[in-house]
């Protein structure tokens, strides 16, 4: 899960832009972060929603409240609901760096016999950590395998199949890095990863697989607007962002 800090609220000469509707909203938080799932960083295709990081519904936060507006996909919209999540029960993409709490399972789906990559916690975590790591899976089910919907969900939930489709992607590209032998050849890769991975979504996944190529990683983290600065090192290798803080809080 891609670490996020918040763009500043964008300006119209100067001041604060104030929003009536979702449409504009959508929008200027594209440009802001990106057009992916702020849950499973899927890449978002024609149809998908403005999200409430923490649930509209619950009253905390007014519904044009900039800093807690996202954009996810249908699945994870649906299954987050009206959940309740915070920073002292869940890890949260603009506070914490979300990219160390998960790896990456991969798996056949019972039914169907396709594979599957789904998220699991972390096993360097605390037994705490892993708790947290969990409650953040289930916040919006980044671990559900389901081909086809149930009677009472609205949608297809694919995020496990384009979940896979992307770690072979990612797995694919860093075969081809490593046959690239002269700097010439290396530049022209670099060159030509940003299209790919904002096209391919699932920011971790180009993480791990590309781990130690620091010029690609650089290239990862920088591509996709306003990813969490602070959640790497000055050789692009993950960190706590919140080292200071309780042991907990990644
Ligand atoms: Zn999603």
């Amino acid at each position: 899960m891609r670490p996020i800090k918040n763009s500043p609220i964008p300006q119209v000469n100067g001041v604060n832009k104030s929003y009536t509707n979702y449409q504009e909203w959508r929008e200027d938080i594209t440009n802001a972060y990106g057009q992916h799932c702020v849950f499973c960083n899927d890449r978002l295709q024609s149809r998908f929603e403005v999200e409430h990081l923490v649930a509209q519904s619950l009253g905390i936060v007014s519904p044009l409240a900039w800093n807690n507006l996202f954009l996810a996909c249908g699945p994870c919209n649906l299954a987050k609901s009206n959940k309740v999540a915070n920073t002292s029960t869940h890890y949260l993409p603009n506070s914490n760096n979300t990219h160390l709490i998960f790896e990456y399972s991969i798996r056949k789906h019972k039914k169907n016999g396709k594979y599957a990559c789904i998220p699991i916690f972390h096993p360097n975590l605390t037994q705490h950590q892993q708790a947290k790591s969990i409650n953040t899976i289930a916040y919006t089910e980044l671990n559900r395998i389901e081909q086809t919907p149930i009677r009472q969900r609205k949608m297809t939930d694919v995020r496990w199949h384009n979940r896979y489709n992307a770690y072979q992607v990612t797995k694919t590209q860093r075969n081809l890095w490593d046959q690239l032998t002269t700097p010439q050849q290396q530049t022209a890769y670099l060159n030509t990863i940003s299209p790919l991975v904002h096209k391919t979504g699932f920011f971790s996944l180009w993480l791990n697989a590309f781990n130690g190529a620091t010029d690609v990683l650089k290239i990862v983290i920088n591509c996709l607007p306003n990813t969490s600065d602070t959640s790497f090192d000055a050789n692009f290798n993950p960190i706590p962002r919140n080292p200071i803080n309780l042991a907990d809080n990644i």
